[in-house]
């Protein structure tokens, strides 16, 4: 298939929720994919943060390709091995004490939700069910986890959405202060905002979160989709700000490429879930777990969270001083090797750019331009991010002239 046929096949049978970029890609290897002509890209997308490892990592396939001649799939109604050994690690490295398995974002965040709901009207039996959640955030786009959501756009022609979430202004502690009431569960944030444009909680503002819920009694839910699992330098965001959670959901980059989600949960309100409470048919399954202890160990041993925390600083340094000569760089935020960096130019031109030469970055609203790189890139890739937005600003002035 040639990219013309595939955008003829995609516009005849695919329903058009995407708005593609024209490229056909074929194949991945490590920092790179290549399109059906054979052309390179460096990916900094990383399939929005899901190829955290690059792509066709060794060990991830090997492990895989040999869960598959094992088994590939089994009912959670019997035990198997990979999920409980994934569930040994993921609450080490996370400091929690259960787990649940789905396959998704939007569903570890349903997870969540309904383990917090549950638990206070089947245990504590206290009325309690509100969750705060936040403008700008993004948590999925199921009825529940789109509720949940503060971005009107996603939410647009789906009324009547899910009653029992109101929502506050990020980093500002007084705006949910407001919001509790006698009915107030939990609160539900992203560390990081993602699709908002990557805007990184302040340290301030977590630690108002974590008084709020020692004096109200609330549980902190934190969606790590996209900010977990090593992408800010260490397993998970909330472990820089010294502020644990008492939820925590996660997905992309923990299947290393397979569809895997989890909600994990310490303390008090694990008791909200018990047999026939929740469950997920291909949630746990051996092959993605596999996936993700080979992700896990891929990290570990190549120390890999040092490399994140390395090339995000040298990023982010480098983008800094560029801002000296252009002024078109209006900010840089994030952490380790999840970057938001608006600018004062058309952020989807400089997509475009970027593809043009052989570089895949994402355009978020019209000026912020966002990566969301392996964490296998060397000093030579991140500085290739650097010279190509350079470039593109050299472009853009010639232009303007
Ligand atoms: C991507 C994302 C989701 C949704 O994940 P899906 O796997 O697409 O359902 C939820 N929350 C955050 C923060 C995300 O970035």
């Amino acid at each position: 298939m040639n990219l013309k046929k595939a955008v003829e096949t995609d516009n005849k049978f695919v329903f058009q929720t995407y708005r593609r970029t024209p490229i056909l890609i074929t194949k991945g290897k490590g920092v790179y994919v290549y399109d059906d002509s054979g052309r390179k890209y460096l990916d900094f997308l990383g399939g929005i943060a899901v190829n955290a490892l690059g792509h066709c990592n060794a060990r991830v396939n090997s492990s895989v390709k040999a869960q598959l001649a094992k088994l590939s799939h089994v009912s959670n109604l019997y035990y198997s091995e990979p999920m409980l050994n994934l569930a040994v690690r993921l609450t080490k490295v996370a400091g929690m004490s259960k787990i649940f398995y789905c396959n998704s974002g939007a569903e570890a965040n349903e997870a969540a939700i309904k383990l917090v709901r549950r638990f206070h009207s089947e245990i504590k039996k206290d009325g309690r069910f509100e969750i705060i959640c936040f403008r700008n955030s993004f948590h999925g786009r199921t009825l529940g986890s789109l509720s949940a959501t503060g971005q009107d756009v996603y939410k647009k022609g789906f009324a009547p959405l899910m009653p029992g979430f109101k929502f506050a202004d990020f980093n500002d502690i007084a705006s949910v202060k407001k919001l509790i009431t006698g009915k107030t569960a939990a609160i539900m944030l992203e560390p990081i905002q993602g699709e908002a444009g990557v805007y990184p909680a302040t340290r301030e503002f977590m630690a108002g979160l974590d008084a709020l819920r020692k004096k109200h009694g609330l549980e902190l839910i934190f969606d790590e989709v996209q900010c977990g699992l090593g992408r800010t330098g260490r397993w998970f965001a909330y472990q820089s700000y010294n502020v644990k959670p008492d939820v925590v959901t996660m997905a992309k980059s923990i299947g290393a490429g397979l569809p895997l989600g989890a909600m994990m949960a310490r303390g008090a309100v694990t008791a909200g879930f018990e047999p026939g409470s929740h469950a997920s048919t291909f949630g746990a399954g051996p092959v993605a777990c596999t996936a993700a202890l080979a992700f896990m160990d891929e990290v570990e041993k190549k120390d890999l969270l040092a490399n994140v925390k390395r090339k995000g600083d040298y990023i982010v340094s480098q983008l800094k001083s560029l801002r000296a000569k252009y002024p078109e760089i209006v900010e840089v935020r994030g952490k380790g090797l999840m970057i938001g960096v608006e600018v004062d130019a058309d952020a989807r031109k400089a997509a475009a750019f970027f593809l043009e030469n052989g570089m895949i970055v994402n355009a978020i609203r019209q000026n912020i331009i966002r990566i969301l790189p392996p964490y296998i890139i060397d000093e030579k890739h991140a500085g290739r991010f650097v010279s190509l937005l350079k470039a593109f600003f050299d472009k853009a002035r010639e232009e303007a002239k």
